[in-house]
């Protein structure tokens, strides 16, 4: 009869449904920016139990203060390029630096995240069945030739240059990851995520929103890098993690663009900037950095169609609520 069979063997494809209903969820480098923010969000959901695996070279046990000690999370110190044993069902790979300084800073570093990190997140996943998603970049597209991006753009990436470390990491990145989907069956989620701001953007990581907002509170000059014609498009950081959670969870390996179309000049970002925050801060113009991309806008059709999202919060409401979490930071508290 049922009663005497031996319960059956735990599936190593999905270990917490065996035990629980909860779903048990790696994100690498959920002690950064971004990852931080879609931690959060992951936790509002009861069913989930969060870990986070992070070597905190640019991220902070700090963005995760609230949830430290609660029972559905647990924080690893762990660099991704050593390989990782744990059981998970689905897997965030966000662990890499981000920013230019930090991500040049050791460039040998950078490109073994990228590649080793990614490979081993692939070798655990493919190990427990996991569903992993990787946060590739609009800098897949180089200095791209045309304009908007959409994701069928193969790109325009210097291979040797400054950056290769980054973009070419990440193109490698995306390799992997088809390669693991085609050759192994394993289920991959790829979004190529445009600049995204928020609460939580390290203060001196020289990103241009920062950069900005710090200034305009500091009183020191917003530095725009020349021409100040070259172009970004902002996407706040909460609308990023509804889009990478709407990946993860939809049918679509991608690549998807995730990003914020309102495209602006670094020029226009200095005044917004100057307009919302410091009406007497100076505007100065400063030397550029090599291979800096001239125009960079997301097309997000396919983001539109296939996942039904599109960003919500504009730049103008975006950057008072980061204003707000700098202003704390800097301990420097609005005038009225
Ligand atoms: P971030 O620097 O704040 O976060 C990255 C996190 O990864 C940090 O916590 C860092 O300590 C960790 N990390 C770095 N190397 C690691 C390693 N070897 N092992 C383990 N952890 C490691 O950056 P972010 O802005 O939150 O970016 C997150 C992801 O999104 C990255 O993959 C980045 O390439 C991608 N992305 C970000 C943007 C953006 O505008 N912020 C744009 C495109 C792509
Ligand atoms: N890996 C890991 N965790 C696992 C399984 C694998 O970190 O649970 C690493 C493993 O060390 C290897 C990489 O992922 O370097 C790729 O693993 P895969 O099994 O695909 O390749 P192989 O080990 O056969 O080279
Ligand atoms: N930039 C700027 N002033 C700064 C920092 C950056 O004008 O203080 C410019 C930079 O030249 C680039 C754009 O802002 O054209 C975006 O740079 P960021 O490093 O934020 O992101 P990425 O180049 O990776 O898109």
């Amino acid at each position: 009869n049922s009663a005497s069979k031996p319960p059956p063997t735990p599936s190593p494809l999905r270990f917490s449904k065996f035990f629980q209903s909860n779903m048990r969820i790696l994100v690498t480098g959920g002690a950064g920016f971004i990852g931080s923010h879609l931690v959060d969000k992951l936790m509002e959901n009861e069913k989930n139990e969060v870990i986070v695996a992070d070597n905190y070279f640019t991220g902070s046990k700090d963005n995760l203060k609230k949830w430290i000690g609660h029972p559905r999370f647990e924080l690893i110190r762990h660099d991704v390029t050593e390989p990782l044993l744990i059981e998970v069902d689905q897997i965030y790979h966000l662990a890499c630096p981000a920013s230019p300084i930090f991500y040049k800073y050791n460039p040998v570093k950078t490109i073994k995240t990228n590649v080793i990190g990614t490979l081993n997140m692939l070798g655990l996943a493919k190990r427990v069945g996991a569903r992993i998603l990787l946060t590739s970049t609009s800098e897949v597209y180089g200095d791209p030739l045309v304009h908007p991006q959409d994701e069928s753009y193969w790109g325009n990436v210097n291979p040797i240059g400054v950056r290769s470390c980054y973009d070419e990491g990440k193109r490698v990145a995306e390799t992997l990851m088809f390669d693991y989907h085609r050759q192994h069956g394993i289920e991959i989620r790829i979004a190529r995520i445009f600049n995204t701001y928020g609460p939580r953007m390290n203060i001196d990581d020289g990103r241009v929103v920062s950069n900005f907002i710090a200034q305009a509170i500091r009183n020191e000059p917003l530095t725009v890098q020349a021409p100040g014609t070259q172009t970004r498009s902002f996407c706040y950081v909460s609308d990023m993690v509804d889009g990478l959670i709407r990946l993860m969870e939809g049918e679509n390996t991608g690549p998807i663009n995730i990003g914020n179309p309102g495209e602006f000049t670094m020029l226009e970002l200095a005044e917004t900037v100057k307009e919302l925050i410091n009406p007497d801060v100076k505007i100065t113009m400063v030397e550029n950095t090599p291979d800096d991309p001239r125009q960079r806008k997301p097309d997000i059709t396919k983001a539109r169609e296939l996942l039904g999202w599109e960003p919500k919060i504009k730049l103008r409401d975006g950057l008072p609520l980061m204003e707000d979490d700098f202003r704390q930071r800097l301990g420097v508290p609005r005038k009225n």
